[in-house]
């Protein structure tokens, strides 16, 4: 196993019950990205009652609020300690390649043969900035979500947020507050309420079934996975953060950075367009939620149905920013996340850098994954949704042993 994060420790607990002998090997710590990899005011955009494992759940006296940083890093670690997971920590890998009928995996601190090998490396390794980033005057402070961590750290002037998917809309919203002047540049984004019809939306999620959706029932499978992150926020007071909250907020809107030429960033139009498509979608889904309310016998137990006001396009947006003139003194890049595959040596990886798998199972025996956008439902890379995919994982993994003649014995050699 590759990697010490929930969905690692997760087939590591199934794999465990199935009594197959097995390593979690973990570049840091226990949990990584969570401790190094995400800014200071991050709490999860699920609810606590959703935050499970597999035999582990959240207990405490709060289940529907959100977890910071520091619960999610114990709730993680803590799991870990309870399943006993045989995790070495500080153990980089730097290649897998094909050997014999298995695997040869080079660490930092040696090598290690297998017949198996999982990749939990997560789907978020790398932050994804545009080609374009290069043209920015160099006046200009340029951050990834991976280096923001609060709006003290940031020169003066106003800011350009590249992103208005989950990362964009809350970096926005508080800088905003920060009391700087901030600008959004969004493109293609997934608009969300935070609650409905008195319950949480992913309450709603959860209950209709849609986070349970397998990949192979998605018509489109390729656009569900590159599909952005929902514009959610987790607060204690339940806030909607979508754009219309930005806009009240002072927060300027304009089109999707399309190029930067001569010191100017240059903005497309068609925000109308972007917005009603973003509308027409999240009223598709409340649709999807009152017709199963309807037809499972709970439109008692929730308010009645509503509808929210369309996303405001602004009376003018603007299609180009000087970036010479010192308005803006940063940018961030909240342009989304992808994985590192770098030391993979083993041909299972396309010209995007995406990983060829069919629902984890990858495209070369014995070698599988977890943890990526709808791997084997939609729900594959948020928290609670590891058990069903490591449990379906482990399956896959007994099986290829068995046909073997290796029932749970991995033959881990080192
Ligand atoms: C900003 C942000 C906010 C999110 N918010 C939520 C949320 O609110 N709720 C939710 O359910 N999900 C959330 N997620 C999504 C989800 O939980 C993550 O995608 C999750 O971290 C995936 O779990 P994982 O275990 O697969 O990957 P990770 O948690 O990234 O774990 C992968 C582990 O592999 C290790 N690793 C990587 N490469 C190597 C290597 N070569 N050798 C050894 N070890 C290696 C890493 O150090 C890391 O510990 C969020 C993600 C991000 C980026």
């Amino acid at each position: 196993m590759i990697g010490a994060g929930h969905t690692g420790l997760a087939v590591s607990r199934c794999l465990t019950e199935r009594s197959i002998e097995h390593v979690v090997l973990e570049r840091g710590e226990v949990a990584n990205s969570w401790r190094h990899e995400r800014w200071d005011s991050l709490r999860l955009l699920t609810p606590n009652w959703q935050t499970r494992l597999p035999g582990s759940r959240y207990e405490g006296a709060d289940p529907d609020g959100f977890m910071t940083m520091r619960e999610v890093i114990d709730f993680i670690s803590g799991f870990a300690v309870r399943t006993g997971a045989p995790v070495r920590t500080e153990t980089p890998v730097t290649s897998v390649t094909q050997h014999d009928e298995g695997y040869l995996v080079a660490t930092g601190n040696g090598e290690i043969r297998c017949r198996t090998v999982v990749l939990a490396s997560g789907a978020c390794n790398l932050p994804s900035v545009p080609a374009l980033r290069a043209a920015i005057p160099s006046s200009i402070e340029q951050l990834t979500p991976f280096e923001y961590r609060s709006p003290g750290q940031l020169p003066d002037g106003g800011v350009l947020i590249v992103g208005a998917s989950a990362t964009g809309v809350q970096l926005a919203d508080e800088i905003r507050r920060s009391g700087r002047r901030v600008t959004v540049s969004v493109g293609e984004h997934v608009r969300l309420p935070r609650t409905y019809r008195g319950r949480d939306v992913l309450w709603w999620m959860d209950a209709s079934g849609v986070w349970n959706q397998r990949y192979d029932e998605i018509d489109d499978l390729t656009r569900a996975r590159r599909l952005p992150s929902p514009q959610l926020v987790g607060t204690p007071e339940r806030l909607t953060l979508d754009l219309n909250t930005l806009s009240d907020a002072g927060v300027e809107l304009v089109g999707r950075l399309a190029a930067v030429r001569d010191g100017r960033a240059l903005f497309s139009g068609g925000l109308r367009n972007l917005f009603a498509l973003a509308d027409l979608k999240m009223d598709r889904l409340l649709d999807t939620f009152d017709a199963w309310a309807r037809t499972h016998g709970r439109d008692d137990e929730v308010s009645p149905p509503e509808r929210f006001a369309p996303t405001r396009v602004p009376p003018s947006s603007r299609l180009e920013l000087n970036l010479a003139s010192g308005e803006i003194g940063s940018i961030i890049w909240a342009t989304g996340f992808r994985p590192d595959y770098r030391w993979l040596n083993v041909p299972v990886v396309d010209r995007k850098g995406q990983l060829r798998h069919e629902g984890g199972v990858v495209d070369a025996p014995g070698l599988y994954a977890i943890g990526l956008p709808v791997l084997r439902r939609r729900k594959s890379t948020f928290i609670h949704g590891a058990e069903d995919d490591a449990r379906d994982i482990v399956e896959h993994v007994a099986a290829y042993l068995d046909h073997r003649g290796l029932a749970g014995h991995q033959e881990i050699e080192q």
